[in-house]
């Protein structure tokens, strides 16, 4: 497959270049495949539909043609997925895409372990092992910590500011031995990403050390996510028969958003294939791409607290890659989009708890409350004429094409739900009244000693520790 650079299209780079680089250094754009090969007619007719692993080799296969071999690829698939998603029914039209069966409880494990695996396979011919440094404010870290852990030729630092992500998250991070370690800031979020970003444009030490990044804008977490979405839509499309009788259901994907890489591998899902008729894309207080669906007008802007802080970000990263795919009224056809707040989120995981029974977490619940008001009304007010008020939690003023299959009722959603309800017991508990169970692998790494090793907002001293000890 060849890659190109969302700000320049006559770029072109191999797989192991996307990779490994991340983004293209020169123009600061996003490596994008050229193209988006549909999956194969024998796979998207099956029924019963194909397993997870059958649907991510199929899928990777082509991004890597050329450059990782069959046996190769199934190896890296079924080391990097021990567990796959999980389809649970809310309701005869809705669903509970859950993604967080992996080891750290959250839907990035999906990308990052196959990240992980892919780049200690373009490692392999060295005899010096690569350094991945990342700044995290929390899940990233995790996800990527564990994903590394343990595969060969890779070594991970993490930088964390110390005393601002919760207690379990800080366990997640810092009880790892061997080739992961954290370092905690004295500092905050920004300061590390300082750190981590000086370290890269430092020749003298780029000399001496390997360096990598592993985060979210790199090509190797972007095309695993799409995995989930094919495998999802293709079952739920042959469960609908039994479920609820729509026999052509018009599969709405709806998803709790942050940076965008979930909803942009939901894209690349539907481009090869995948029966989805569109997305809602579901934020909280963070609401650029709501702006900017109902406005026409992107405005980047600082992130804000909020309970669903996984997706507290006001300049989503993958908004760029949309754009590259899409024009605005691509993405007005196919888009819903809605906000919530603090208020709301607390009011989604009541809600689903009691017309439901499930648990919830604060992301997960944005995505419950947007597909309630879209299946119980709100589309049909749209398309009624109804002025929603963009600046007031709830749907945006702009009518997708799918508005009418809703109000016909041949629309079923599947709401993503990103990380598990035990990762934020408060909030939960505080909404239910109920702690959710903690999963036993939470529990375990809860009782580990902790070993995250201090260190100054300083880069000499980043800069000496890292000579020092890597
Ligand atoms: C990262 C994250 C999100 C946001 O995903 P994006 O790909 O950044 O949009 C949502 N929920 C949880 C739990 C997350 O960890």
């Amino acid at each position: 497959m060849i890659y190109t650079d969302t700000r320049d299209s006559s770029i072109k780079a191999d797989f192991k270049t996307a990779v490994m680089g991340g983004m293209n250094q020169k123009t600061g754009g996003l490596y994008i495949p050229v193209e988006f090969p549909k999956l194969d007619k024998s796979l998207l007719n099956k029924d019963p539909a194909p397993s997870f692993r059958d649907v991510a080799f199929n899928m990777a296969k082509p991004y890597v043609e050329g450059e990782i071999p069959d046996g190769d690829l199934a190896a890296i698939i079924q080391d990097a997925y021990p567990f796959q998603p999980k389809i649970v029914p809310l309701d005869s039209v809705s669903y509970v895409m859950e993604l967080f069966h992996g080891p750290t409880c959250a839907f990035k494990d999906f990308g990052a372990r196959f990240m992980a695996r892919v780049m200690s396979y373009f490692n392999r011919n060295e005899d010096t092992p690569l350094h991945i440094l990342v700044a995290t404010s929390g899940d990233t870290g995790s996800a990527v910590g564990s994903a590394f852990h343990g595969v060969s030729g890779l070594d991970v630092t993490i930088l964390y500011p110390d005393g601002k992500i919760s207690p379990l998250q800080e366990k997640q991070l810092s009880t790892f031995t061997g080739n992961v370690r954290a370092l905690k800031v004295k500092g905050t979020f920004d300061d590390c990403q300082k750190l981590v970003k000086t370290a890269f444009t430092d020749t003298e030490l780029r000399g001496k050390l390997r360096l990598s990044s592993a985060n979210s804008i790199n090509i190797a977490r972007l095309l695993p996510q799409s995995f989930y979405y094919m495998y999802t839509a293709l079952t739920v499309k042959n469960r609908c028969k039994i479920d609820n009788k729509i026999l052509d259901p018009a599969i709405i994907m709806v998803v709790p958003s942050g940076n965008f890489g979930n909803l942009t591998s939901g894209l690349i899902a539907r481009e090869m294939g995948a029966p989805i008729e569109g997305f809602t894309a579901a934020t909280n207080t963070n609401k650029t791409i709501p702006d900017w669906i109902a406005s026409g007008e992107y405005n980047a802007r600082p992130s804000v607290e909020t309970y669903a802080n996984a997706m507290d970000v006001g300049a989503p990263s993958n908004y760029e890659r949309i754009k590259a795919m899409y024009s605005l009224e691509e993405v007005r056809h196919l888009f819903a989009s809605y906000w919530q707040d603090n208020d709301g989120i607390i009011k989604a995981i009541q809600e689903c708890k009691d017309k439901t029974g499930y648990t919830i977490d604060p992301h997960g619940a944005i995505g419950f409350a947007a597909w309630e008001n879209i299946k119980n009304g709100g589309m049909e007010a749209l398309v009624n004429g109804q002025k929603n008020d963009p600046n007031k939690p709830g749907l945006t003023p702009s009518i997708p094409d799918w508005a009418n299959k809703v109000i016909n009722k041949e629309a079923v959603g599947v709401i993503l739900e990103t990380a598990s309800p035990a990762k934020f017991g408060k909030i939960v508990t505080d909404a239910t009244g109920h702690e959710p169970p903690m999963p036993a692998r939470l529990e375990e790494v809860m009782r580990l000693p902790d070993r995250a090793i201090p260190m100054e907002n300083d880069y000499n001293q980043f800069k000496d520790w890292l000579l020092a000890n890597l």
